[in-house]
Order: structure tokens, then C-alpha cells, then sequence
């Protein structure tokens, strides 16, 4: 069995297309792709921790951690069981995970990162024309106000962003969101690409 899951983190703030380079990522062989606000999304709101979940982002604030990272590992289990994801073989594409210092911590028995695409923009205002873009589109109420989008990025700054130093610099490639989402992917998988070689 392999002692570790082999992965690469989507790094960026809220809104420089993660889930979208992604989902177009884990289409190639050998990738999953797996996001943890979409694990969150799918709970039964319902549920306790579905309520939870919209306490949380509907202020744009993080889950807790140990909650999350209970959540996160039973589903990775449940991928393994299903066949969805082979450890053996396959690379997990992590979008939203880590997404703290202490959950960083946690997963370092667990995680191997060959590498982190780091999706870089110029300015906050790009991101929040394209949140507020999705908003409509998808309907998702953690972006249909500017306070919570604006809260997002203090919380990205604040607890995200130094999950970065976290890892060997060595494994950060930077990539430059701005562009179409075919332009962007062509960058993406070059970085994905010189990962797997
Ligand atoms: P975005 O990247 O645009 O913020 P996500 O879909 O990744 O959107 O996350 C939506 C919400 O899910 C977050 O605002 C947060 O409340 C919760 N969430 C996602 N990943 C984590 C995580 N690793 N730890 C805690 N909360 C998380």
C-alpha cells in the first residue's frame, strides 16, 4: 500500500479559478480531483454538520478543522473503497486542502505533494468581478455579498495563504490566472505535466 497519498495542491484566493482548472485537470488520466468545498456542498443541510457547513461559509469563514479534516479523510476513504481513487496509482488534484496551518500539520503523515500550482492575479477587483459573475450563475450565497467576499479574502490571506510556506519552495509553481479558461489550463498542465515526467 502506498504509505501516502501522492497529490498536488491547487493553491490561490477565492475566485482565481481552482475549481474549474481542477475539474478540467482531474479529466486526464491519472488525476482525481478532489475539493473539499464541494464534499461540503453536498451534505444533507439537514444534518448537523450541513448546518454547520452554512453557519461557516455563509460568512466566509473557515470550517473548523478537525471537523473538516475528519470529513475530508472519511471521504478519501470512501473513494478507495468505491474505486473512485486507487492510491497506488493515481494522483490526487486537492482544491481547498489544505487550507490552514493546523490542518497542513495534520495531513503531513498522510499527504505527499509532488507539487503546488499556485494560481496567481494582479488585484483583488478582478476576483471580485468573477465571484460575483458566479454568484449569479451558480447560485452559491458565499459570494452574493460583497462583506462575505471581502471577508473571504481576509480569511484566504490571514489562514491560506501561509499554508504556502508550509511546504519546500521548491514545490510552488506559479501560474497566472488572468486569461481565458483555455489559456489558463494549457498553463495548468504544463505544470501538471513536468510534475508526472
Ligand atoms: P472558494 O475556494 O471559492 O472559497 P470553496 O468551494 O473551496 O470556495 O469553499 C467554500 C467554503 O467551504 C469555504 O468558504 C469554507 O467555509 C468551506 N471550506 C472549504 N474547504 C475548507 C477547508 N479546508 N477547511 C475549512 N473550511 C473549508
Amino acid at each position: 500500500m502506498a504509505d501516502r497519498y501522492r497529490c498536488i495542491l491547487l493553491f490561490g484566493a477565492p475566485g482565481t479559478g481552482k475549481g474549474t482548472q481542477g475539474q478540467l485537470l482531474g479529466e486526464r488520466d491519472g488525476f482525481v480531483h478532489l475539493a473539499t468545498g464541494d464534499i461540503f456542498r453536498s451534505l444533507d443541510k439537514e444534518t448537523e454538520l450541513g448546518r454547520k457547513f452554512v453557519h461557516y461559509s455563509s460568512r466566509g469563514e473557515l470550517v473548523p478543522n478537525d471537523l473538516t479534516i475528519q470529513l475530508w479523510q472519511e471521504y478519501v476513504k470512501g473513494m478507495i473503497a468505491d474505486g473512485r481513487y486507487d492510491p497506488e496509482s493515481d494522483i490526487l488534484l486537492l482544491d481547498g486542502m489544505p487550507r490552514s496551518l493546523p490542518q497542513a500539520e495534520m495531513l503531513d503523515g498522510l499527504l505527499q505533494p509532488l507539487a503546488i500550482i499556485h494560481l496567481t492575479v494582479p488585484n483583488i477587483d478582478e476576483m471580485v468581478k468573477r465571484m460575483k459573475l458566479r454568484a449569479e450563475k451558480e447560485g452559491r450565497h458565499d459570494d452574493a455579498d460583497e462583506n462575505v467576499i471581502r471577508n473571504r479574502f481576509d480569511v484566504y490571506n490571514r489562514e491560506t495563504a501561509p499554508v504556502l510556506g508550509h511546504f519546500d519552495k521548491r514545490l510552488v509553481i506559479d501560474i497566472d490566472a488572468i486569461g481565458t479558461i483555455e489559456e489558463v489550463f494549457e498553463r495548468a498542465v504544463a505544470a501538471v505535466d513536468s510534475v508526472r515526467v
